[in-house]
C-alpha cells in the first residue's frame, strides 16, 4: 500500500469551505492516498491585522508538503491588504499556471462542443512583476520585465507538458509586432526551444486575433503558451467560451512546490446556502493527483463526475432551467458513480 502523501489545504472563504468539504469527500471515498495539513488564509486573517493574508504556520506547512489544494479566498474591501494570490505565487515561485479549458457538450451549454485546449500562461514577469513608479504627480509608470530564463522555464514547460499529455500543437501568443523586444524575446525563446520537439507541430498568433480565434474557433487550439497578462485574459475567455467558468481547475507550478485550485472567486452572494458548485475545485484536485502520482485515482473521479453530468445531475449554474440539485447532493452523486465509466 501506498503510504498517504501530506498536502496542505486551505478551505477558504465564502463558498469555499462547502465546496472543499465536498470535494475531500470525493477524494476519500475514491481512495486517494492523501494526508490534510489544515491551515488558515484569507478574509480571518486579513481582519487579525496581518496585511498579508497567510500565517507564518501556514508558510511552514506549505514549504512542507510542496502541495497545496486551495479553495478561493475574499479580500475584504479598503486598501491595504496585499493579493495573497500573488503572494504565493512569487513566494514559492510558482511559474506556471496551467489552465485546461474543455467543452462538456451537450451537458453544459457551450456554442463549442468539440473544444478542448491548454492555456499556458508564464506567472512570475511581464507587468506583474511589480515595477511600478509615479513618476511625477500626473504620471505613472509600470515596468513589463521579460526576463530569457524566465521564458525559457515556461515554453519549455508548455512543449514539455505537450509531450507529456499527447497534445500534438502547441500555439505562442505575443504582440511582437509592437512590442519588438520584450515580446519579442518571448517569440525568439519559443521558436527556438521548439527545435528541441520536432514531433509538436507549432505557430504563433498575434495576441489580440489569436484571441479572438479562440473565442471563435477554440477547437483549433490545443496548447497555448503566452506571457502573463495576456494568459489572465485568454484564459479567461476560453473559460467562458467553454461555457464552464464554474467547472474549471487550475495548477499553478514551482520547481518543487505546486498549488492546485478552482478559477472562479469565493462567490460571497451564494454562500452557506449549499447550493455552490464543487467541481472547479474538484477539477483543481484531480490535477494534484495526476501531480503526486495518483492518476488512477484522478481517473476513477473524472469518470464518475461525467457520469455524473451524464445522467443530468447538475448544480443550479450549470442546470440553467433544469432540475438542480445542492453541494452534498451532487457529490454524494459523484461518490455513487466512483467506478462507473461515462
Ligand atoms: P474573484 O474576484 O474572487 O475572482 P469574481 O468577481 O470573479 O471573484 P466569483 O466569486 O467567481 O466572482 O463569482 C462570479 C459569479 O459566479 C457569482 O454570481 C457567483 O455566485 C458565481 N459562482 C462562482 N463560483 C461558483 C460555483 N462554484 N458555483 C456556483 N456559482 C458560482
Ligand atoms: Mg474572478
Amino acid at each position: 500500500m501506498t503510504k498517504k502523501r501530506p498536502i496542505t489545504i486551505a478551505r477558504g472563504d465564502g463558498i469555499g469551505p462547502e465546496i472543499m468539504e465536498a470535494t475531500l469527500n470525493i477524494l476519500d471515498k475514491a481512495g486517494a492516498m492523501i494526508e490534510p495539513e489544515f491551515i488558515d488564509i484569507g478574509e480571518k486573517v486579513y481582519l487579525s491585522g496581518n496585511t498579508t493574508g497567510i500565517s507564518d504556520e501556514a508558510w511552514d506547512s506549505l514549504r512542507r508538503t510542496k502541495v497545496f489544494l486551495k479553495s478561493p479566498i475574499t479580500t475584504p474591501q479598503g486598501g491595504g491588504y496585499k493579493s495573497l494570490n500573488v503572494t504565493i505565487r512569487k513566494s514559492l515561485g510558482l511559474f506556471a499556471n496551467v489552465r485546461p479549458n474543455v467543452s462538456y457538450a451537450p451537458f453544459v451549454q457551450t456554442k463549442h462542443p468539440n473544444m478542448d485546449m491548454v492555456i499556458i500562461r508564464e506567472n512570475e514577469e511581464d507587468l506583474y512583476a511589480g515595477i511600478e513608479h509615479q513618476q511625477t504627480p500626473e504620471v505613472v509608470q509600470c515596468l513589463k520585465l521579460i526576463s530569457r530564463p524566465g521564458t525559457e522555464k515556461i515554453v519549455r514547460y508548455a512543449f514539455e507538458y505537450a509531450r507529456k499529455n499527447n497534445r500534438k500543437k502547441v500555439t505562442c501568443m505575443s504582440k511582437d509586432n509592437i512590442m519588438k523586444i520584450t515580446d519579442g524575446l518571448f517569440h525568439k525563446v519559443f521558436d527556438e526551444v521548439s527545435k528541441d520537439y520536432p514531433e509538436i507541430e507549432t505557430d504563433h498568433w498575434i495576441i489580440d486575433i489569436g484571441m479572438a480565434k479562440v473565442a471563435d474557433t477554440p477547437q483549433d487550439f490545443d496548447v497555448v503558451v503566452t506571457l502573463n497578462l495576456y494568459g489572465d485574459i485568454v484564459s479567461d475567455v476560453a473559460a467562458q467560451v467553454a461555457g464552464s467558468v464554474g467547472l474549471a481547475g487550475s495548477a499553478n507550478i514551482g520547481d518543487n512546490i505546486a498549488m492546485f485550485e478552482a478559477i472562479h472567486g469565493s462567490a460571497p452572494d451564494i454562500a452557506g446556502k449549499g447550493i455552490a458548485n464543487p467541481s472547479g475545485l474538484l477539477h483543481g484536485a484531480i490535477m494534484m493527483l495526476v501531480h503526486i502520482g495518483q492518476p488512477d485515482v484522478a481517473v476513477r473521479i473524472h469518470n464518475a463526475w461525467l457520469k455524473t453530468l451524464e445522467d443530468e445531475i447538475f448544480t443550479g449554474d450549470v442546470a440553467k432551467g433544469r432540475p438542480s440539485v445542492g453541494t452534498a447532493e451532487f457529490s454524494e452523486a459523484v461518490i455513487a458513480r466512483l467506478g462507473q465509466k461515462p
